[in-house]
């Protein structure tokens, strides 16, 4: 039997629903992940590093030269400055870097904050170190021009309690793309300031932004560098979410934490891809670049047809996801949606309840997230799939 503390998690949605695309031959706009390859300099060292023998375990905090093209992509971005051997750390994806640096830096029974809807590894992630956690909502917020989405300070403020340890934040935020405002940022910091609480900040999606936006990270904040890991992945930056290649980023007594956990879970990740992220990171930002702006198309083609069927889009400024309110499709909440979306339209999406506490409440109820990280006649035809399906059942 399954431990008491994973027994409430069942298979991923992301499984689910790229199961159920694969069973009914849908487009899937539901799980993150591209349809279309990573640089070819990068997808040649790999495959030149097989070919030349670089096949046996790596050094247990991941291959110098990634490491070093990690600070010093980080420092030309940014200009922030870590230590490449102290204060970088190769980990199997991001996702590794999430349970690593909870099992390393909780105590059981401590506390987290995160931010809801919040990406699925970070419960079980919370789950695992034998804590419990608090969701913090970001508010679906309407002007006149737009929809947007943001942090409720007072709730965050509410939040801490005496067993609170950490906060975990992600921005650019997965499932809607919104990038943290600074006041939402500065809000974070100073809670975390006040209550002496380390920060895990998620920027798995710190390239790829839009509409002349663009991501600075929590812990450039002041008094923040010493208190924040900093996560991030090579799989959305250079379309190889297969590769499984991901980073911490945290001042060196903060990142053995992470080291210490890391090392028993995987004790390395793949060596001959190492040197081909490494490649990408020192050669390819201008493919970074472009892919941005590739996304950002796709994001207006997905979210201008959406709206034209009639959803409530909320516009993305950044990442591969755009979240929209289909009520007035009239096929159920947003988990009976996209399990009929899927089987009926033969398009896969995700319910952002399946990232919320409560997937009843009103804020969430209808919310679905469709990935934009598709070729553009993929998009394409998703809407003429899901404008004939809709067209099918008003007329029906
Ligand atoms: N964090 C967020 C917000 C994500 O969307 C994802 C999915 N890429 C991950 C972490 C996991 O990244 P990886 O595939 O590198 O483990
Ligand atoms: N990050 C991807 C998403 O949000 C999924 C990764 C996964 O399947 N765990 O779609």
């Amino acid at each position: 039997m399954t431990v008491s503390r994973l027994r409430p998690f069942g298979e991923t949605i992301f499984a689910t629903m790229s199961r159920l695309a694969t069973e009914h031959e849908a487009i899937n706009l539901g799980q993150g992940f591209p349809d279309w390859d990573g640089p070819e300099e990068v997808l040649a060292e790999a495959q030149h590093q097989i070919a030349g023998g670089n096949n046996q375990y790596g050094p247990g905090r991941g291959m110098k030269v990634l490491r070093e093209a990690i600070v010093a992509d980080r420092a030309r971005r940014t200009g922030q400055v870590y230590d490449a051997d102290a204060e970088c750390l190769v980990t199997v994806g991001a996702t590794e870097a999430i349970a690593a640096t909870a099992l390393g830096h909780l105590e059981p029974g401590s506390h987290v904050i995160v931010i809801e809807p919040y990406y699925d590894s970070y419960k079980a992630a919370i789950a695992l170190a034998h804590c419990t956690y608090t969701a913090v909502p970001l508010i679906p917020t309407a002007s006149d021009t737009e929809r947007f989405w943001s942090l409720d300070r007072s709730a965050l403020a509410d939040a801490v309690t005496a067993e609170t340890a950490m906060i975990i934040i992600n921005s650019p935020h997965n499932p809607t793309g919104t990038i943290l405002k600074n006041e939402d940022l500065q809000a974070i910091a100073d809670v975390a300031i006040a209550n002496n609480l380390l920060v895990l900040a998620d920027e798995v999606y710190e390239r790829l932004y839009f509409n002349g936006l663009s991501h600075s990270s929590i812990s450039a904040l002041p008094g923040m560098r010493e208190r924040t890991i900093v996560v991030s992945s090579a799989a959305k930056t250079f379309n190889v979410t297969g590769w499984k290649i991901g980073w911490a980023l945290a001042p060196a007594e903060l990142l053995d934490g992470v080291v210490k956990a890391k090392q028993f879970l995987s004790y390395v990740g793949a060596t001959p891809l190492q040197p081909a992220v490494a490649r990408g990171l020192k050669e390819c930002a201008p493919w970074v670049d472009e892919l941005a702006r590739q996304l950002e198309g796709n994001m207006r083609l997905l979210a201008d047809g959406l709206e034209g069927l009639g959803a409530d889009v909320f516009t993305p400024q950044a990442g591969y996801f755009v979240v929209a309110d289909v009520s007035s499709w009239g096929l159920g909440d947003a988990l009976e949606t996209c399990t009929r979306l899927v089987k009926e339209c033969r398009v896969a999406a995700i319910p952002v309840t399946a990232f919320v506490d409560d997937p009843e409440s009103e804020k969430y109820r209808y919310l679905v997230r469709f990935a934009f990280c598709k070729r553009t006649e993929v998009i394409e035809e998703a809407i003429a799939r899901l404008r004939d399906y809709l067209a099918g059942r008003s007329s029906s």
